[in-house]
């Protein structure tokens, strides 16, 4: 079979022997697969990227030298079943699969891994227990978006957010775009997106994003949605000082009583949004500490390797939140993918180029531009050596 490996960053097509499941698993015909960020990271940075993984106690992503097969947002066709299978997927069914991979006593990361190659192959190994089923109407395409968007579900799960709070997405790629779709069909009134790019911008209204802001003259804490935040130390005195100042004039009911009952509905803590780092870019952090209201959330959701600073004073001073999310749980896998299947999530947006095995480099460099792509799928069945807009 045809796959595309990654050593020292450059791709080469190869022809490789046919994969052979293990016990419990199952070979799948690639039919689509997404390229995401953390490939493009991987490829430009992967020694630093293993070494941070395994500081973390998971020793088995690729080095650099070690060629890879990448590639983990795959929808594929049940190919063929290994030993001791149940068969809860027939052969010719599509299915979607969270990308992680038993290989001896360990379990690896699909495509991130050189024991478990990804899907920039015409074939890949998958767990059989860890499959779903593409529901018959839901488009292949389109399932191949389950996993980015698990990533945004799982984010937007983590930061608690209510319907009524505002949301403000930092960074309009593939990671922001599938927040906002995400947060938009979780029901979330007010999202407010921002982003450099007019291109990434336009792509964020598509996905559901009620207000836009140029990153490049506005702030996503300075438009309609930010009314009733507070932003400055004088705000939250004034505050202080007013709130006792009514309370105290309340005859018969003791003010201690009427504050105990504002702080269980949540009336005594001021009004704030909660924003979502998804550009994950050294001194976005300390961009958003030093910008947003106080008492924001932030959630990390970019995935910025480097060392990085930030203010510890400013996020003091604001109490601000600071929370940072990574990947998503089975249940969570599944639901994304029931979502997507109930068109209540707008994820097409997301697809904008498609390319064949030959066509990775190029991906790699019209992703790495920015502006004219979120998500290019590979299509191992596709000739096409440059990217087609989809
Ligand atoms: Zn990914």
């Amino acid at each position: 079979v045809r796959a595309v490996t990654c050593t020292d960053g450059v791709f080469e097509l190869v022809e490789r022997p046919s994969p052979v499941p293990g016990p419990g698993q199952l070979v799948l015909d690639v039919h689509a697969c997404g390229i995401c960020g953390s490939d493009l990271h991987a490829r430009a940075h992967a020694d630093e990227f293993a070494a941070t993984v395994a500081e973390v106690g998971y020793d088995g992503m690729f080095r650099s030298h070690e060629p890879v097969v990448l590639g983990h947002e795959f929808t594929g066709v049940v190919a063929e079943h290994g030993p001791r299978t149940r068969g809860f997927h027939a052969p010719g069914s599509r299915v979607v699969a969270f990308p992680l991979l038993r290989h001896g006593d360990d379990v690896h990361l699909t495509g991130l891994s050189p024991h478990a190659d990804g899907g920039f192959a015409e074939q890949v190994v998958v767990e059989e227990a860890m499959t779903f089923a593409v529901p018959d109407h839901l488009d292949t395409d389109v399932a191949a978006l389950t996993e980015p968007m698990a990533v945004a579900l799982h984010a937007v799960r983590r930061s608690g957010i209510g319907k009524r709070q505002t949301a403000v997405v930092v960074g309009c790629g593939p990671v922001g775009l599938a927040v906002i779709a995400i947060l938009k069909a979780s029901g979330v009134r007010t999202v407010v997106a921002s982003d450099l790019s007019a291109g990434r911008r336009a792509l964020a209204a598509q996905c559901g994003a009620d207000v836009l802001v140029d990153a490049n003259t506005g702030s996503p804490f300075d438009t309609g949605a930010s009314r009733g935040h507070v932003t400055t130390a004088a705000q939250l005195f004034e505050l202080a000082v007013g709130s006792m100042e009514k309370l105290r004039r309340i005859p018969v009911v003791p003010w201690e009583r009427i504050w105990k009952l504002a702080e269980v509905t949540g009336a005594t803590t001021p009004q704030h949004p909660v924003v979502f780092e998804c550009v994950g870019a050294p001194g976005m952090i300390e961009r958003i500490v030093s910008s947003a209201p106080f008492r924001a959330r932030v959630v990390v959701v970019g995935v910025c390797m480097a060392t990085d600073r930030f203010r510890p004073g400013l996020a003091i001073n604001k109490e601000l939140d600071l929370r940072f999310v990574l990947g998503y749980t089975p249940g969570e896998f599944r639901e994304t993918l029931q979502w997507l299947a109930d068109g209540r999530v707008a994820a097409t947006p997301l697809l904008t180029g498609r390319v064949g095995l030959g066509g990775v480099d190029d991906a790699f460099t019209a992703l790495a531009a920015a502006d004219r792509h979120a998500k290019i799928l590979v299509d191992p069945r596709s000739d096409a050596v440059t990217v087609e807009r989809c």
